[in-house]
């Protein structure tokens, strides 16, 4: 469907827990209150939702969380998205600590594609980041993931005291993966972040390398701009919501675990499609759907903090 700013809306974040195994110190330090199993959307429910959006022309959908992976058999989801008709595209995105454990029946899902989140190559700096002492389980998820053949990208956020750019390039080109760096965005907690700017990390490579040519991959369904290092096999890519805000291309809607369909992650408007889901209206379901397209606005306001009125935490939205 196109919205009422002429955007092609053709992909979903869903969410399907707000539990996680970790405590990113911008996303959710304290944990979050935890939702009851009865209120998250069940699989089926949220299979019954990827019809009626597929139907709307979103054929893209990205499995997210909190940690999607805490949640029982998120691999069979996985799947049964895979098999709504019309669905071109399922990746998912994880913290990396349960992947070695997932990598296989991701892969025999069919999932076409994961994001590992991962900020930083240090042990100590990752307790710090995570509250938990676990780099090596990401790390060997990582491995596994690509001894499975599962296409991986890795999304950072850096931070004024988590900067080291370089590890995070030369590990990405040694593995042969995708490296993002994404901007931290003023929410939940990431507003007490002091985030780094993407042309930061840009005019440092640019100060190494020269002048940086854009690369003409099309590598996702986001607003990544990639960067082809001169030497390098990989590609790099800024996802800068701060200092490039790409809203005019925004092509995605959210939906969290309780089934609230979200159009923009700066605001507070947001749709439940439960109650028609649970009721068996389909027509309903799709209708709200398509509001909540129509309530895209044509931009967030992260630059004006308090203009934003999205209350949730990261986890609760899914990133
Ligand atoms: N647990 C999974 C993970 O970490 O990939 C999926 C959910 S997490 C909320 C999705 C992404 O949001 C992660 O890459 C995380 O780094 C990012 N994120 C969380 N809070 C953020 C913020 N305030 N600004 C920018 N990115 C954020
Ligand atoms: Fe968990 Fe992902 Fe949030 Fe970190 S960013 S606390 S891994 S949901």
């Amino acid at each position: 469907m196109v919205d009422c700013h002429g955007r092609e809306i053709n992909y979903m974040r869903i969410s399907i827990t707000d539990k996680c195994n970790l405590r990113c110190r911008y996303c959710m330090p304290d944990g979050v209150t935890l939702t009851n199993m009865s209120e998250l959307l069940s699989y089926e429910e949220i299979v019954s939702v990827c019809q009626q959006a597929v139907s709307l022309g979103i054929t893209r959908f990205k499995v997210t969380g909190g940690e999607p992976l805490v949640r029982r058999e998120a691999d069979k989801l996985v799947a049964m998205i895979k098999e709504v008709p019309g669905v071109e595209q399922v990746t998912l995105t994880t913290n990396g600590i349960l992947l070695k454990e997932y990598a296989e029946k991701l892969k025999m899902a069919g999932i076409d594609g994961i994001n590992v989140s991962l900020d930083t190559l240090n042990a100590e700096k990752f307790r710090e980041i995570t509250g938990f002492d676990a780099l090596n389980k990401v790390l060997e998820g990582i491995d596994a993931a690509l001894k499975a053949g599962l296409k991986v990208k890795i999304n950072s956020v850096l931070t004024k005291d988590n900067a080291d750019y370089r590890s995070l390039i030369s590990f990405a080109q040694e593995k042969g993966i995708v490296l993002r760096f994404i901007e931290m965005m003023p929410i939940g907690y990431g507003k007490e972040q002091e985030g780094i700017s993407n042309r930061w990390i840009l005019d440092r490579l640019e100060e190494e390398y020269g002048k940086l040519r854009k690369a003409s991959e099309n590598l996702g369904n986001g607003p990544a701009v990639y960067y082809r290092l001169p030497g390098k096999e990989s590609v790099v890519g800024f996802i800068s919501a701060i200092h490039g805000k790409f809203c005019s291309s925004c092509n995605r809607i959210r939906m969290t675990a309780m089934g609230e369909i979200k159009p923009c992650l700066c605001y507070d408007t947001s749709i439940s499609v439960k109650e028609p889901l649970r009721a068996g209206n389909m027509a309903d379901v799709k209708a709200r759907l398509i509001w909540s397209m129509a309530q895209k606005p044509y931009a967030h306001c992260f630059e004006e903090v308090e203009k934003i009125t999205e209350a949730k935490k990261m986890v609760q939205i899914g990133g």
